[in-house]
């Protein structure tokens, strides 16, 4: 039990007054996770959506040990590193033709704030003044204020509320209710000087693994491109992989203006993000007038060895069959879900490539309610990492899950809703 008095360390979306035990981990394997007194634990969310083919893979980490070898860490403004460059060029070469530069940061929510000033820098060094940012409902696009600002507003960033700016939303594109959210997407970009709009691709994640079909992203895409409005695609979550797909973009056939990528990156091994954009915007700040710099920059912008980890996760991509592996992942989650599609305990049930969700059905949902963390406890004392969003029960597991490890996962699920 680490509580106050043991422990120092103040933990993230961690209320300490309440929190039951927190197992200490030091080993991690494929889908496995084992604790300090030995027990063994299914990372069935892949440890917050980062971890892609498996914990400590071995071409990753040889990776990481190998640059650690040559280069640390580099300054990198005015110079640059061959991991950085390798990484670029086969970024530009795995997505859409569009997007030809790379900006690197370190995480999910700076690759958002880079893509919200790359989106403003472009406005107003083309020397239009449009600075309206457009997000949907239920959005989350991180914890930065940026992030916070573009994502949906409640307990989570009321006591930031005066610094957060002002957005316009569009409703969530709920089944059959999706004419609602083009709809008020054209008025918006009629009515005001819209400079970007920015989506979660497919699937609103932290907002409670909502889904909605590609042709209402390639239609968003299409009214965006009929406006001149930017289009940002946040893929920190969708990337790599998760929703079937090695970006969700892809199903919509939609080239974003600018997409971020964070969270499979590195395969889950090292933090690092990137925002790629169009030439347009790059050219937007191309200038002999250095006031047009695009002035963002990090410490660790681009560090080598999590460039590294990159470059060895982007070359499991080039010669490893990921797609079947997701493939056969995404049939043992519909054989999952499927047991529980009549089950009156059940709600919602819902799945897009590796990642499948359903509700618990309950008097008091929501986040703050307390089902959430009974079942999380209930879960973890079967050796289950799960973190349900408050009734919401999803599973985002690693790449290298086996059938009968989800098949496990599902009785499990099936025994705690009998339980609470
Ligand atoms: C996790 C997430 C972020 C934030 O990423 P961090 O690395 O946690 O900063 C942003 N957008 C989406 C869609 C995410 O899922």
């Amino acid at each position: 039990m680490t509580d106050r008095s043991t422990s120092p360390v103040w933990h993230p979306f961690t209320q300490h007054a309440v929190q039951g035990e927190m197992p200490t981990i030091v080993r991690g394997e494929g889908a496995w996770l084992e604790g300090a007194d030995g027990r063994r634990i299914f990372d069935a969310i892949a440890s917050w959506w980062v971890v892609t083919h498996g914990h400590c893979h071995p071409q990753i980490m040889a990776a990481i040990k190998a640059q650690a070898d040559r280069l640390d860490q580099v300054i990198f403004a005015g110079f640059t590193h061959p991991p950085a460059e390798e990484l670029a060029r086969l970024l530009v070469d795995m997505t859409p033709p569009e997007l030809s530069y790379v900006f690197f940061s370190d995480s999910g929510s700076t690759s958002v704030e880079v893509g919200l000033k790359m989106a403003l820098g472009y406005w107003r060094h083309s020397g239009e003044p449009r600075r309206r940012i457009l997000a949907l409902e239920g959005a989350y696009h991180g914890d930065t204020i940026g992030g916070m600002s573009v994502g949906e507003r409640g307990i989570f960033n009321a006591p930031y509320e005066p610094l957060l700016f002002d957005v316009s939303r569009l409703p969530f594109p709920h089944a059959g209710r999706e004419q609602d959210t083009l709809a008020a997407l054209e008025k918006a970009c009629r009515d005001e000087a819209v400079a970007a709009l920015i989506v979660e691709p497919l699937i609103l994640g932290a907002g409670g693994m909502l889904i909605y079909p590609p042709w209402v992203l390639t239609e968003m895409a299409r009214i965006c491109a009929a406006h001149g409005v930017l289009l940002i695609a946040d893929e920190v979550m969708t990337g790599w992989g998760r929703t079937g797909t090695l970006f969700a973009c892809e199903q919509a056939g939609v080239a974003p203006d600018i997409a971020c990528y964070s969270k499979g990156l590195t395969g889950g091994s090292l933090p690092l993000a990137v925002t790629l954009c169009r030439a347009e915007i790059f050219d937007a700040h191309y200038s002999q007038d250095r006031r047009k710099t695009f002035f963002h920059s990090s410490s660790y912008t681009a560090n080598p060895i999590a460039c590294a980890a990159a470059l060895a996760n982007v070359r499991i991509w080039q010669s490893e069959p990921v797609l079947e592996r997701t493939a056969a992942l995404a049939a043992a989650q519909t054989r999952g879900l499927d047991r529980f599609r009549d089950d009156r305990r059940f709600t919602n049930a819902r799945q897009i490539g590796t990642i499948a969700a359903l509700d618990l059905v309950v008097g008091d949902a929501g986040y703050l309610a307390d089902i959430g963390p009974r079942l999380y406890a209930r879960f973890l004392a079967r050796g289950l990492l799960l973190r349900p969003l408050g009734n919401t029960i999803y599973l985002m597991p690693p790449y290298c899950s086996t059938a009968d490890e989800i098949a496990a996962v599902y009785d499990a699920i099936g025994e705690v809703a009998g339980e609470v």
